[in-house]
């Protein structure tokens, strides 16, 4: 008895089955062809996926590494006379008996011969644009920064720093002799006379001044940059500076500045 009526079961089962199974082809069949189509939609996302994402993919990846990977290297930009390059700051001192060949630029102030022709045509191309540029600094002895040097840390002192931090304080300010990167006459300090007479001193203010936006976009045009920007005080060791210029040629000046890099992350570019 349960046997067969299993089997009864099964049989009904099965007839059920392949009535629906039949209805369902039918009505497939009997149906336009294009439901068909929707009917095996899985198909579909893999269709569209796959070649959307290989073009996007490969597009960027095949122009782009044919384009600045090659010419990145060859396209900085060296001096073929090495020497406006010297790296002068917190960590390394100017040589003992470097002595630059010095040449005029402005009233009492001097700079190496390499730099000093480019500074005065800047300083004249600044005149033309409407701008009087004063230099406050250039060539500096080494004893001459012991001095200024000495000058800062007394202020600190008296402000009631003990000695060690009125020193470490000064250097923030005033290069210690033998880190100056005046010393090697590539380097100048200059303002605007209205700015100087406002003033009559060197405050991170003069950024505000439009000769000093003249300046940060004409100084690579004479070889020089700006040689410590805001951004770069833990790389340079120095505080922002907005007068102070260096000159390392045109092609590294403007690299430099177009880069938005300080001398020491070009000097490890090209190393
Ligand atoms: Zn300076």
């Amino acid at each position: 008895m349960k046997k067969s009526r299993f089997f009864a079961a099964v049989l009904a089962a099965v007839i059920i089955l392949s009535a629906v199974g039949c209805s369902k082809e039918n009505n497939e069949h009997n149906e336009p062809p294009k439901e068909n189509n929707v009917v095996l939609t899985p198909i579909e996302p893999e269709e569209p996926d796959e070649p959307d994402e290989i073009p996007e993919i490969s597009s960027p990846e095949s122009s782009p590494e044919e384009e600045p990977q090659e010419p990145e290297i060859p396209q900085i930009p060296v001096p073929e006379d090495r020497s406006v390059l010297i790296l002068v700051n917190p960590w390394n001192y100017i040589p003992e008996d470097y002595a630059p060949v010095l040449e005029n630029v402005q009233g009492k102030y001097n700079l190496d011969e390499k730099a000093a022709e480019s500074a005065r045509n800047l300083v004249a191309a600044a005149k033309e644009a409407g701008f009087n540029m004063l230099l406050c600094s250039a060539y500096r002895t080494v004893q001459k920064s012991a001095e200024l040097y000495q000058r800062k840390v007394n202020e600190f002192l008296s402000a009631g720093y003990s000695e060690e931090a009125a020193m470490t304080e000064a250097a923030k300010w005033v290069a210690p002799p033998g880190t100056s990167e005046h010393h090697t006459g590539l380097a100048m300090d200059l303002v605007s006379s209205d700015y100087w007479s406002y003033y009559s001193d060197l405050e991170h203010d003069y950024e505000k001044f439009d000769s000093f936006k003249w300046m940060y976009e004409h100084c690579a045009e004479f070889g020089f940059i700006l040689r410590y920007p805001k951004d770069k005080q833990e790389i340079t060791g120095i505080t922002y500076e907005p007068w102070h210029y260096r000159y390392v040629g045109v092609e590294a000046a403007e690299y430099i500045m177009e880069n938005g890099l300080c001398l020491e992350e070009y000097l490890e570019l090209i190393k």
